[in-house]
């Protein structure tokens, strides 16, 4: 279990992280997605014992990184794969964990076996790694002290679509067994397969969280219908008090349900020609309007610095917006 309170850290005047609140739950996968500059890497720093909070605190199983006896035990890391010793082969590397968490030796010919690297790899220099290899090495490393708790940093970086999914089944097991796994992207669709639970973060603010299921409800629903009666559809949404934006390829985006958008049309003698729940797609769309507007907050807040900052607005709009 990871238990984020109140998490913030300010570089200076700029907040990187800003009061973050949030649980990632053994059994779990949580997915920890934001834009670049978010602050998920910030974050994940501060979990890791790497970075100190300005205020806050964040907890692996109930503790603060820095008091874990033998925190490879506890938690396995990868932040930044890239940051590896460039000069020690891979074997070398494991090997260096497996005695600083002074575990059985075998352990390293194991790690290797799971994460995929050939015994010819594990003689080679970290230097002559693709990113992908240096993923596998940085999992393998993390793995290699049979932690409860895994924090990955944009794990999916370098891999190529069956590395993607040999990564994905990998963190369905450890999660399926009992272990809480954060992990974060900057891309929904590399995680949204895998995750059961979705923290999404905008300039360092915490805009969406819940489960996958419960997010992809709030992510609405997508209508169509033919080009005569489609202000007709706006309206009839808008008078029931639902968001309505239309996209450049003629279908409405709108927060009511199937069940709702339908019984209006109904009413409003609106012919459908598609109606169903917006998916993955939807939750996208939400996720960017969500992080974009942190963004406008932000710079507005900038603006006005000593006024408070404006409340959010809802993401209604009628405009021809682009898809
Ligand atoms: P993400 O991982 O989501 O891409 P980061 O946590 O790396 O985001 O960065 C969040 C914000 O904090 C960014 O605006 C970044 O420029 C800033 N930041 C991160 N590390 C530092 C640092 N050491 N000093 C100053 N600013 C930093």
């Amino acid at each position: 279990m990871i238990t984020i309170e109140g998490l913030t850290k300010a570089y200076g005047a700029q907040l990187a992280v800003d009061d973050v609140s949030f649980t990632a739950a053994p059994g779990r996968v949580t997915g920890f997605l934001g834009p670049n500059g978010a602050g998920k890497s910030t974050s994940m720093r501060v979990m890791t014992g790497l970075t100190r909070p300005t205020s806050g605190s964040a907890r692996i199983d109930g503790h603060l990184f820095a008091d874990l006896p033998n925190p490879g035990r506890e938690v396995g890391v990868l932040l930044d794969a890239s940051a590896q010793h460039a000069g020690r082969t891979g074997r070398e590397t494991l090997a260096i964990a497996q005695r600083t968490m002074g575990l059985p030796r075998a352990r390293v010919a194991q790690m290797l076996a799971t994460v995929g690297l050939t015994e010819a790899e594990a003689e080679r220099r970290v230097r002559h790694y693709s990113l992908g290899m240096r993923q596998r090495l940085g999992i393998a490393t993390a793995l290699i002290g049979d932690p409860r708790v895994l924090i990955l940093d944009e794990p999916a970086n370098g891999l190529d679509p069956a590395g993607i999914r040999w990564m994905r089944d990998l963190l369905r097991d450890f999660a399926d067994a009992g272990g809480t796994v954060l992990l974060s992207s900057h891309l929904l669709h590399e995680i949204e397969v895998v995750a059961d639970d979705l923290v999404v973060i905008g300039n360092g603010r915490i805009v969406a969280q819940g489960s996958k299921a419960e997010l992809l409800e709030a992510a609405g629903t997508l209508v169509r219908t033919g080009e005569h009666t489609r202000d007709r559809l706006v309206a009839a949404l808008h008078a029931a008090g639902l968001t309505a934006s239309l996209h450049g390829d003629g279908s409405v985006h709108t927060d009511g349900s199937p069940e709702e958008v339908g019984a209006l049309a109904l009413s409003a003698h609106v012919a459908l020609t598609e109606l169903r729940s917006a998916d993955s797609a939807g939750l996208e769309e939400m996720f960017l309007e969500l992080t974009a507007q942190s963004q406008r907050d932000a710079a507005d807040h900038e603006h006005q610095a000593g006024h408070p900052a404006a409340p959010a607005e809802s993401t209604q709009s009628t405009e021809g917006a682009a898809a």
